[in-house]
């Protein structure tokens, strides 16, 4: 995939719009080892030349990602505490997170996995390193010996940076692993239903923001890959309504019609998406492409990031307000237990800092305040009742 990670590869308007200290920031990147500048030529495109545009902000990178935050963590979500390969995190029974890759289609300048994607990332990137053979054996050795684990979530970086080829062949492994009695013994399903549960085949989640930044990945040939692995799902990260644009949207519509459940994850970004108007119209037009808002994740703790954060006293009274905003779906589309049930409101979340995993944020989380020598946290409770500290501001 080509992507523009020159200043002057900018669309002209773009590259008029930047400043000397952004220049000299870009410059230096590599020389500090910091996340690489890339962007791809449609996200560009849809950027404006203002400093504050929504789009430009979250690919541009900024001077401030230098300002040290006492609260940063390399690996944020202490995935380096539940890694069971190199490349597999186990952190929850039924489901585990493979790191593909570490491309991606452009960097976003709040990426989570911001040291992971900059240091695989750097030098020989464009050249991605996606996982080898002998990486994924230890992880088909792993599934094998944990049956608990009934998804597969294919993460990075961004998976869909590599071909259909490569893809399929790690679906087919992965499927291989656990092959499911449909395709492992014909007739047995029928003989005994009720052995189906405790042997199902693996489901796949494909973590992308591909269809938002190169819509033209999404061919025919793509949508059909997807559609011999069922079960499989899409989850898409899309934080701002005017990332969908004509091109997404038939990318998206493609994949829906496939019968392909696309879910969406969105990061709660300062002055890109931190207003309810911004936000529900996200979700307005999601919900109208048949797509399904998932999560929306405060900002994780990646160093270099915290010009993005959001307070958590403030994102929750945004939360608040949206859900007061987005009417139910209107009379005679009541939520129906099938796919057709789209949920408007995604769950407001937070991956506890430090390993302490997911939870839904609500004012209930928080189970109190403290002074720590980084600055002052909230103490936030996860599932067991263990409290994981959160910076206020
Ligand atoms: C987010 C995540 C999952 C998936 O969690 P869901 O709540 O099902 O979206 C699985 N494993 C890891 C390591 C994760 O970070
Ligand atoms: S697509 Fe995901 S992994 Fe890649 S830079 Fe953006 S947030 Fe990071």
């Amino acid at each position: 995939m080509k992507l523009i990670t020159t200043i002057d590869a900018l669309p002209p308007a773009l590259s008029a719009s930047i400043s000397t200290e952004e220049r000299t920031y870009i410059e230096g990147i590599a020389a500090r080892s910091g996340l690489p500048f890339a962007v791809t030529s449609h996200f560009a495109s849809l950027a404006g030349p203002e400093p504050d545009d929504p789009i430009r902000r979250q690919f541009m990178p900024d001077p401030r990602e230098t300002q040290c935050d006492p609260f940063a963590l390399n690996d944020p979500l202490g995935e380096s505490c539940h890694r069971a390969t190199p490349r597999l995190i186990h952190q929850y029974a039924d489901r585990a997170l493979l790191k593909t890759t570490a491309h991606c289609g452009g960097f976003c300048r709040f990426c989570f996995r911001r040291v992971w994607v900059a240091e695989t990332a750097r030098g020989e990137w464009m050249a991605a390193p996606f996982i080898t053979a002998a990486e994924l054996e230890p992880v088909l050795v792993y599934l094998k010996d944990h049956p608990e684990i009934r998804e597969i979530l294919v993460s990075g970086g961004d998976p869909l940076t590599a071909s259909n080829e490569r893809l399929e062949w790690l679906f087919q492994g992965l499927r291989e692993a656990r092959p499911g009695l449909r395709s492992a013994t014909p007739g047995l399903r029928e003989a005994r239903p009720n052995l189906r549960i405790a042997n199902s085949a693996l489901s796949l989640r494909i973590c992308t923001r591909l269809p938002i930044t190169a819509p033209d990945r999404i061919t025919p040939e793509f949508v059909g890959l997807l559609r011999r692995f069922s079960p499989l799902r899409l989850a898409v990260h899309i934080n701002h309504p005017r990332e969908l644009s004509p091109k997404s949207r038939n990318a998206l519509t493609a994949i829906v019609e496939a019968g392909i459940p696309v879910l969406v994850q969105t990061v709660l970004l300062k002055d890109v998406n931190d207003n309810v108007e911004t936000l529900a119209a996200l979700f307005r037009e999601c919900r109208d492409l048949g797509l399904i808002p998932y999560y929306l994740f405060q900002l994780d703790l990646a160093p270099g990031t915290a010009h993005f954060r959001v307070p958590l006293k403030q994102g929750l009274a945004l939360y608040r307000e949206l859900q007061g905003t987005l009417v139910p779906a209107p009379a005679g589309t009541e939520l129906k237990d099938d796919s057709s049930s789209v949920p408007l409101i995604p769950a407001y979340a937070v991956d506890l800092p430090g390993g302490g995993g997911k939870i839904r944020l609500s004012e209930e989380s928080i189970a109190g305040e403290e002074e720590r020598p980084e600055g002052r946290v909230y103490l936030l409770k996860d599932r067991n009742g263990k409290l994981w500290p959160y910076p206020v501001e």
